[in-house]
Parts: structure tokens; sequence; C-alpha cells
């Protein structure tokens, strides 16, 4: 099966072919059961084994401790904006939260409403086109937690080196570089993402969360907002996105096949360079990002003008590249490059940009 067009698309976005054709299969028969995986009981043993083998293989290729649990949620990040908070941000408690764009203030928008905030830091006056320094952190002593987006998708940011807040644990929303490069989880307290950019189809949302942050929820808290239910239930409290836990683990195993995370980000590198490498040789496209925080799962640009950009996206489309239009908030282009994105896609999209450069300026 070879793909007719290069995906862009921010979320949901392109998954690996191996993973299209052997959920097709599972669509069909699901584990020789005759019945398809979207029909298949949740209680059934073939779904359970699926269940604990997708964690297994998110443990190895993470390289989750012990000490953390695996829960597989719907909602998607959004709902992780308050269900953060209603478990850790107790009365009496404050959380730091680091503004790095639109996600991250919404997040913000959600804790307020559930307890006491610090902005710890924001770059809201650049329009978020950096990150901001350590030196500008203005961090809580004994914070609940304090809270980061890794990657800002609509802004192209990226945290490269995390923050360092010594004791405190550090909130992670990971949607959009989850799985695209090494890890070390046990810098985190809790890990979240919305599956549909680099983990599976929308529909279910991911949480790796330490052993001590479970269980600290009000005792008024909705049973399905308490991490500590799905936890004691392994996340079957009540009928879990079956399908999209099934195309996880294709994801994983896909990832497994591969060679690992490193391997990943082997490549995730040489992706992004190629466009970077572009962008930092032309005088004629603008990268929207302060180069220490640049991303490397979504690269913003800018042209010349909005004339030039609308023939730039029509001639994307004319080469089967698809996706590339930016955000409202940023202009210009974004491209998404996670991991499904195959190294020739980056490629095809680096020559259309100098093609593209020679012919227009
Ligand atoms: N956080 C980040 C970094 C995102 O990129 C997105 C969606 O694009 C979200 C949160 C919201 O995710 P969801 O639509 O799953 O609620």
């Amino acid at each position: 099966m070879a793909r007719e067009v290069y995906i862009f698309n921010p979320g949901p976005a392109v998954l690996p072919e191996p993973v299209l054709a052997s959920t097709s299969k599972a669509v069909l028969n699901f584990a020789g059961t005759g019945m398809s995986i979207m029909e298949v009981s949740h209680r059934a043993k073939q779904f359970e084994d699926l269940l604990n083998n997708t964690i297994v293989l998110l443990r190895k290729v993470m390289g989750i401790p012990e000490n953390y649990k695996v829960l597989f949620l719907q909602g998607g990040a959004s709902l992780q904006f308050s269900m953060v908070p209603m478990n850790l941000l107790g009365p009496g408690k404050v959380a730091d939260y680091i503004d790095t764009g639109h996600w991250s203030s919404r997040a913000i928008k959600e804790a307020k409403k559930v307890g006491k905030v610090n902005i710890a830091a924001s770059t809201k006056d650049l329009n978020y086109a950096r990150l901001p320094y350590p030196s500008e952190l203005k961090l809580t002593p004994n914070a609940a937690y304090c809270h980061i987006t890794t990657n800002n998708t609509i802004y192209g940011t990226q945290w490269q080196t995390f923050p360092d807040i010594k004791g405190i644990p550090i909130v992670a929303d990971m949607s959009s570089d989850i799985l695209s490069r090494r890890i070390n989880v046990a810098d985190f307290g809790l890990i979240y993402a919305g599956a549909q950019k680099n983990i599976g189809p929308a529909g279910v949302t991911m949480v790796i969360i330490r052993d001590d942050l479970i269980g600290t929820a009000p005792e008024n808290i909705p049973t399905m907002l308490d991490y500590k239910i799905h936890a004691e239930n392994n996340s079957l409290y009540n009928t879990p996105p079956v399908i999209a836990i099934f195309v996880v683990h294709e994801v994983l195993r896909w990832i497994e096949d591969l060679g690992g995370l490193g391997e990943m980000e082997k490549i995730n590198n040489q992706k992004a360079a190629l466009i970077y490498d572009v962008l930092d040789k032309s005088s004629f496209y603008k990268g929207t990002v302060e180069k220490a925080s640049r991303s490397k799962m979504n690269i913003t640009f800018l042209l010349p003008n909005e004339d030039l950009e609308k023939a730039f996206l029509a001639e994307a489309s004319k080469r089967k590249l698809i996706g590339l239009k930016g955000h409202r908030s940023v202009g210009g282009m974004r491209a998404s490059l996670y991991n499904a994105l195959p190294l020739e896609g980056a490629q095809r999209l680096a020559e259309l940009m100098v093609a593209f450069e020679k012919d227009h300026s």
C-alpha cells in the first residue's frame, strides 16, 4: 500500500502505513475471534490481553519505572486540563503553570476554576515566539506541581531540556511530542497526551502518573475524574475506546520494530534539520520562532505575503503535500513532522521550498 499523499496535518495526524494495514485487518477479524475490533467486548480475554500488552510495550518503549501507572482515558488532553488540578491541587496548595501558548492557557483557565494558580512565566507578549528563559521562571517553593506543555503545537516551540524544578512534580502535556524522543520519565510526576498526533487516533488519552500522586483527590470528586478509580480498574472502570487502544498497540509495535525511541528521535532530527536548513539559508522564508526554542514536531514559517502563501499551498497540494496551512494565530505555514511522516515527506517539502523560492524571489 503506497500512500499517495504526505500528510502534514497537526492532529489528527498521519499514522504509519503498517498500522493502517493491521488495523484494517482487525476491523474485519480481531485476534481470530471472528469479530471486529469494534464488536469485541472490552471484558473479553483477547482485549484484556491487548490492553495489558499495550501497557507492557509502552513501559518498555518509554522506559517507564515501576512506580508509575499507565492509564488510557477519554475526554482528550482537554479533560486533563481539569483532571490534573481536581486531583492534585487541594485546598491551601498552589500550582505553578508556565504559559507557552494556546494549550497552556487553556490548562491555566481550567486550573483556576479549581484552585490557586501561579503563572511562573509567560511569553504571551512575544506571541509565544520563544519559551521562557530559566532566569524568568518565578516558581513557588513547595508548589503542588509545575505544569508545562512540552511542545507547543500551534506556535512551533518545544522544550529541549526541561526546567530544573527540584522536588516539585512536573506535570507535562506531551500531546504533540510524546514518543518522538527519549525522555527520562522519572523527571516527571505526571505525563498526559491526547493520542491523535504520535500515539494513535483521537478518542484515547494516555496518562502516566507516579504512584504517590494517585489517591490525592478530594472525596467528592466525580468518580470518572479520579485517577485512583482508573488505576484500580486498569482503565476498565467503564468501556474504554477499544479500537483506539488497538491502534496505540500497533503504533508501539511499529516504533519497537524501527529500533525504539532512539531511532525515532534520530529520524525526527533528520526531518526537522531538512526544513530548518532551508529556512536558515533563505531570505524569503521567515521562521517564527527563536532558534533555541524550535520544535522538531511543528515548524512554523512565513512567506513574504499572503498571495505567495496561497500560491505555496496550491503548489504543495499539486505535489501531494497536505495540511501545511499555519494556525490563524501565527499565520503562514506549519509543517507538522510527527513520527509517522516518512523522511521522504520532509525531503519533498524541502524540495518544494527551495524550488518555490527560486521561482518567486
Ligand atoms: N495540548 C496540546 C499540546 C495540543 O496540541 C492539543 C491539541 O492539538 C491539545 C492539548 C488538546 O487536545 P484534545 O483535542 O485531545 O483535547
